[in-house]
């Protein structure tokens, strides 16, 4: 993904669409929108972290198109969500053949496999599962055949919350991200019916995905932030491992040695490699340069709109409890 031209072309962040929405969870509180979070919907959800495991027993998708979405994007959520008790599945669409160094496809296609492992190892992810398309061109693939290998996984996995693109956001120019992101999101609910694909229940449960956190590059509907300030430090080494293509991976390294050839230095960037990578994208990646490296605001400045250190925002999906069933528990007598 050419991340400078797409960055710089379209640094229209921040222009969020108010609309209402909040669902309560574990410990989740509501944050009237202040002058300070104009963008964000009426009411967001503050989901910060809970020592009490309340996901024991569930199990996580999380998917990215490409082997550094996640990284940029998710990865403190998905770190606490794993804290939090879930086991986690890795599902990456593409191939990543056209992202980053590597003289040939099959070089490329290689390095970005092993990143994606080390990815998956460091957000302490049980596996994951590769779908091969190729990198930029998923929209020349049928989205029915997409769908029907997410809802076979779905099933297979056993998929209650899934980390994902965002399908209704907008301005998103990469094939890959918005494709993904719609197959994902016809797949998560046809995965509960019996009627899609039948002959998968031969092996197979059916079972609805029922909690999804969307994210976006571009304008979005805001109805959550997650609290990432413990988890932080995960999503930087999982940018690290990150070696193949993106802002992580061994730009500190890189930047600390263009300045050194210069007889400069940035006391920041330590003095060591590890330190310079590190910092580099804690401090530059995650916050001071992220809507020109990433697309998407500081993660640093998101949190403290909520009193937060860090977080990630969100366009999230949850069970809705029927109020039917709660008003017959309430009303029904015996006759
Ligand atoms: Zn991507």
């Amino acid at each position: 993904m050419k991340r400078r031209n797409f960055i710089s072309k379209n640094l229209a962040m921040g222009a969020l669409i108010p609309a209402s929405c909040a669902s309560f969870g574990f410990t989740d509180q509501k944050a009237k929108k202040t002058e300070a979070s104009p963008a964000a919907c009426d009411d967001v959800v503050v989901e910060k972290l809970s020592e009490e495991q309340p996901h024991k027993g569930k199990v996580l998708a999380v998917i990215q198109p490409h082997c550094d979405d996640i990284p940029f994007f998710a990865a403190g959520t998905v770190a606490k969500l794993i804290y939090e008790g879930y086991t986690g599945y890795l599902i990456r669409t593409s191939n990543d053949e056209a992202a980053g160094s590597g003289a040939s496809t099959g070089e490329r296609v290689l390095n970005n496999e092993k990143d994606n492992d080390a990815v998956a190892k460091v957000l302490g992810l049980k596996r994951s599962y590769d779908l091969g398309y190729a990198n930029h061109r998923m929209d020349e693939y049928n989205i029915q055949e997409i769908k029907g290998r997410l809802i076979f996984l779905f099933r297979l996995l056993q998929v209650d919350t899934l980390v994902c693109f965002d399908p209704w956001g907008t301005y998103e120019e990469n094939p890959d991200h918005y494709i993904t992101a719609r197959a994902v999101e016809a797949a998560r609910w046809m995965a509960g019916m019996s009627t899609d694909y039948p002959e998968q229940l031969e092996v197979v449960k059916p079972h609805t995905v029922t909690a999804m956190y969307y994210f976006a590059r571009g304008p979005q509907i805001v109805n959550r932030v997650v609290d990432i300030s413990k988890f932080v430090d995960k999503k930087v080494e999982s940018l690290i491992a990150c070696k193949t293509q993106g802002a992580g991976g061994d730009n500190g390294v890189l930047l600390k040695k263009m300045l050194a050839d210069k007889g400069q230095k940035l006391s920041v960037l330590g003095d060591d490699d590890d330190t310079a990578n590190f910092n580099y994208v804690k401090e530059f990646v995650l916050d001071i340069d992220s809507d020109h490296l990433r697309g998407v605001p500081s993660d640093r400045k998101s949190g403290a709109k909520y009193g937060l250190e860090w977080a990630e925002r969100f366009h999230y999906i949850g069970p809705s409890p029927s109020k039917t069933d709660k008003f017959i528990q309430e009303n029904a007598v015996s006759i």
